[in-house]
């Protein structure tokens, strides 16, 4: 298939459907964790659960990278934006995503000198323009992101930009796949491996979830076709008694990954020993920071960041619709007190985000609907 629409054809997704129907043993109830946020946002945009069987559950994982952000960073961010003579830079999507101190917009409404920009090297444009200013990019992402800050960090140093620094907060996937698998809340029978991440790691730091905890794991693109194949690909490995990890998404994710791009990672940042997760927790080796022979592109090092931890709100779910435990709408405040208009939670904030996708999409989904006629 070359075309988009091709992708989507519903015939093929009821041809699909029908044949993961046939693979579901009778009696036994299927888990499976799409862990990327883009895939939520696929599966509720086109309704993909209304067209698995009652025996499959998609619960969604920790991978939208603006979710897993916990408040104390956006308040270390703020702290750095009020500092004299600074320009914080950073994506759309941070720019509403409540920290104990209020958002990024909250902040600059109070006059703090916070832009929103679509690249880190639009970060780099601006410091090249304010040569009087201190200009930091907020940034966050999987491996599938930080490439293009590792680069902007080389381009900076080749260039002697000596204005532009970055507040680092890109995580690694795996540590947080082993966090969830080792969290007793939660049973899962596979996962729906994350497309845009695996592009840049490949496929093979997957082996232990077959090989460990034997769970098979399909590394997923983000069209309708793409998720039901998906979920056959499990259901066949489910069936035949088989814990594999295998690439669904051949098309664009090679098995080794991209070699290129994990060096310019591994030029410029090394791993935190521990870093929080919202809603998560710490988990050891899951996040990325400046190594020392780029430390003059370091925000964490040029300014004085509190690094203070912050609680999330009691009525914030976001740690449990992260993990898988719960669906966005059984959260307390899901559509009421939390809207993507005014959120509670990083969730609702991303389009990736569960509670966002599900707000947007998903309301009136099977489960929703029974369970209100339930209660
Ligand atoms: S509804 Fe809001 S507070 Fe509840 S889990 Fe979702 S984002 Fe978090």
């Amino acid at each position: 298939m070359r075309f988009v629409d091709e992708f989507r054809d519903a015939e093929k997704a009821q041809a699909l459907a029908a044949q993961i129907t046939a693979l579901c043993e009778p009696a036994r109830h299927y888990k499976l964790m799409e862990v990327c946020g883009g895939h939520t946002h696929t599966i509720y945009k086109h309704g993909i659960d209304d067209y698995l069987p009652e025996s499959i559950t998609l619960v969604h994982g920790p991978g939208c990278p603006v979710c897993v952000i916990p408040m104390g960073r956006v308040d270390d961010a703020i702290a750095i934006a009020e500092q004299p003579d600074v320009i914080l830079t950073t994506f759309g999507d941070m720019m509403r995503v409540p920290g104990g101190r209020g958002s990024f917009f909250d902040s600059k409404a109070k006059g703090a000198d916070i832009r929103m920009v679509y690249s880190p090297l639009d970060a780099l444009k601006v410091a090249r323009h304010n040569p009087d200013k201190r200009v930091v990019f907020m940034a966050i992402g999987f491996e599938t992101t930080a490439p293009s800050t590792a680069m902007t960090v080389l381009r900076a140093a080749s260039e002697g930009i000596e204005n532009f620094s970055i507040f680092c907060n890109h995580v690694t996937i795996i540590p947080a796949i082993k966090a969830i698998l080792d969290s007793p809340d939660l049973r899962l029978d596979g996962f729906i491996g994350p497309g845009h991440v695996s592009t840049v790691i490949g496929c093979r730091p997957y082996d232990f979830i077959a090989r460990l905890h034997a769970k098979p794991l399909v590394c997923a693109g983000f069209e309708p076709l793409d998720i039901l194949q998906s979920v056959y690909m499990i259901m066949q490995q489910l069936a035949g008694g088989r814990a594999e990890v295998e690439n669904q998404y051949s098309r664009v994710v090679p098995w080794e990954g991209n070699p290129k791009a994990l060096a310019v990672i591994s030029e410029v940042m090394e791993l935190r020993p521990y870093f929080e997760w919202r809603g998560l927790g710490f988990i050891s080796h899951s996040a990325l920071k400046v190594r020392d022979s780029y430390a003059a592109f370091d925000a964490e090092r040029i300014f004085e960041v509190p690094g203070v931890r912050v609680t999330d709100p009691k009525a914030c779910q976001c740690g449990e619709v992260l993990k898988g435990v719960i669906k966005p709408w059984e959260c307390k405040v899901f559509g009421t007190a939390c809207t993507p208009e005014t959120p509670i939670g990083t969730c609702m904030v991303s389009s990736e985000g569960a509670c966002a996708a599900y707000y947007n999409f998903g309301r009136f989904s099977r489960d929703r609907v029974k369970e209100a006629i339930r209660t």
